[in-house]
């Protein structure tokens, strides 16, 4: 694995960037929205070895990152909510979590790596065709629609969180602002239906389209005809699908409705990025002071 990070102690800026890493499909090859299981392991081997550590968007969010000295935080995202991404098998009449699956290898790694714990967040949306739908349903690549709302629960148990990614992945960028508004509404109500009271605190736009109204990403309402009740959605986070590493949250021009991110699939490498963050300039990397009450400033 190419290595370029500096051997010696890194000096803390806890003004440089956060990479906020895209994955969708994890599966046999690279590809469009595909990364290969050797890939994605070597990938959270890279992270790990030139010294980032996972955070929850929250923490992002209310700048609240505990991230030991010299090292750098990241954040994990997991787009399409795909049984790639989370693969329940059948052992013994017990449901198990697929080792060749990303959460399986994703929990693996912090098993054996006691520096990192289970944070990242998960971009659901729960009625997408194709298994896309909470991890898979009808039996597609084995998964069964009972075990959807298990997985979403089982993911907020470990630590992870998780994220507004539509109904069926619209592209709200030719939606009137009602459907626009009943997509996000109901990705939001959906997961709260999988785990009662959680706060969706981020959407990842499906594609990076914004709609057209582009406040209605941020808040909206949508009237549920069937339960005669008006459902509201909040977001403190818009996540886009591509962009460069984010800004830290104590730079004056962070913007959280607008977070760019590192995509990861054919095509892309993740070494680039990361070796460009290992240089002085606009995308030098946060390196955390160790104190989550100061900011270190370069
Ligand atoms: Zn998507």
């Amino acid at each position: 694995m190419p290595l370029t990070t500096p051997t010696g102690p890194r000096v803390p800026n806890e003004l440089g960037r956060i990479p906020i890493v895209e994955w969708h499909q994890v599966v046999t090859v690279d590809g469009t929205y595909k990364v290969s299981r050797e890939r994605f392991r070597a990938e959270l081997r890279e992270l790990h070895a030139r010294g980032y550590v996972p955070v929850n968007l929250s923490e992002l969010l209310d700048k609240t990152m505990d991230v030991p000295a010299g090292k750098s935080p990241v954040l994990l995202t997991f787009d399409d909510a795909s049984p790639s991404q989370f693969r329940y098998l059948e052992r013994n009449g017990r449901l198990v979590v697929d080792p060749t699956s990303a959460v399986g290898m994703l929990l693996d790694f912090v098993a054996a790596h006691p520096d990192w714990k289970a944070k990242g967040l998960f971009c659901l949306m729960p009625a997408a065709e194709a298994g896309h739908a909470f991890f898979g349903d009808k039996g597609i690549d084995g998964q069964q629609t009972a075990w959807r709302f298990k997985k979403v629960q089982f993911l907020v148990q470990q630590g992870f969180e998780l994220c507004n990614h539509t109904l069926w992945h619209a592209k709200l960028s030719k939606y009137s602002d009602a459907v626009v508004q009943e997509q996000l509404a109901r990705g939001a109500m959906a997961i709260d239906s999988a785990v009662p009271g959680y706060r969706v605190r981020g959407l990842a736009l499906p594609y990076g389209l914004w709609p057209k109204n582009r406040a209605l990403a941020i808040q909206g309402s949508w009237y549920d005809a069937k339960d005669k009740r008006t459902v509201r959605y909040q977001h403190d986070a818009v996540l886009e699908v591509s962009g460069g590493p984010a800004r830290s949250p104590f730079d004056p021009a962070f913007n959280p409705t607008s977070l760019p991110r590192v995509p990861l699939q054919g095509g892309t490498s993740l070494s680039i990025t990361l070796d460009q963050m290992d240089k002085p300039g606009a995308w030098a990397r946060y390196v955390s002071d160790g104190n989550p009450k100061t900011v270190a400033k370069p």
